[in-house]
């Protein structure tokens, strides 16, 4: 299930919107990624880190993250880095459909690291808010944001 969400400050009027999650083109998007990740687009750390794990995969979601320096609102891919638990290899799994779902990474998978996003405007660090808050806050007036989810899928 792929959504998009905008968060709207009710202040001043600053809107910020992005997809979260993954949408109708997830397959083909996951095996973007992959390929993507392997041929470098996404910087040395992910390229490196294919190399010294044949089996690893790069998550395909779609996440919100805020600037911590200028406070920037983004909808970027979340690119963190897995390997497999016990051996686990999806090409022998009779039910593997091609690409890996969050609950499969959940299941299958161990996070090694999380994929640090810069921010476009100022270079800064790029994070998740606090999943148990979930809360952003404007970057023009400081007030949070009300968030207006929108399925579209
Ligand atoms: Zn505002
Ligand atoms: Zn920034």
């Amino acid at each position: 299930m792929g959504y998009g969400s905008v968060y709207e400050c009710r202040k001043c009027g600053y809107r910020a919107s992005g997809l979260e999650g993954i949408g109708f083109a997830y397959p083909e998007v996951y095996r973007k990624v992959q390929r993507d990740a392997a041929a470098g687009r996404y910087g040395k750390e992910v390229q490196q880190f294919l190399r010294e794990h044949p089996h690893g995969q790069i998550s395909a979601e779609y996440i919100m993250v805020v600037c911590e320096d200028c406070g920037h609102i983004e909808s970027v891919l979340e690119l963190s880095m897995y390997i497999p638990e016990d051996g686990y290899d999806p090409e022998k799994d009779p039910d593997y459909h091609g690409y890996l779902m969050g609950y499969e990474f959940a299941e299958h998978y161990t996070l090694v690291k999380t994929y640090r996003h810069t921010c476009r405007r100022c270079g800064g660090e790029m994070k998740r808010p606090d999943p148990d808050q979930k809360e952003f806050r404007c970057p023009v007036c400081g007030e949070v944001l009300e968030e207006k989810g929108l399925m579209w899928d």
